[in-house]
């Protein structure tokens, strides 16, 4: 099994959908906000060279990386889906 941790920077998100058609278990498209959301993430945020930025994450315990997750985050025309490996 690995642990992957997956990063949905919503607030850049411009909501075109196709992360929650490709990959409907994770994402889905939040009526209200026209954003995309990680399905189950938990709202955190980063600090990266004196910025902070909003993201969402979940932690994924799987026998391998799911296909459609790989598809989305190729997909995803502003590049606001990342994963990566847990931190320990
Ligand atoms: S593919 Fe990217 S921009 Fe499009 S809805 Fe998903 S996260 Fe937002």
């Amino acid at each position: 099994m690995i642990k992957k941790v997956i990063k949905h920077y919503y607030p850049s998100c411009i909501g075109c959908g196709a992360c929650c058609q490709l990959c409907p278990d994770y994402f889905r498209l939040n009526q209200e906000t026209y954003k995309a959301e990680l399905i189950d993430g938990v709202i955190s945020e980063e600090v990266e060279g004196g910025s902070e930025e909003a993201y969402t994450e979940r932690t994924i315990e799987v026998e391998a990386l799911p296909a459609e997750l790989e598809v989305a985050v190729n997909a995803c025309p502003i590049q606001v889906i990342k994963i990566e490996d847990e931190r320990v």
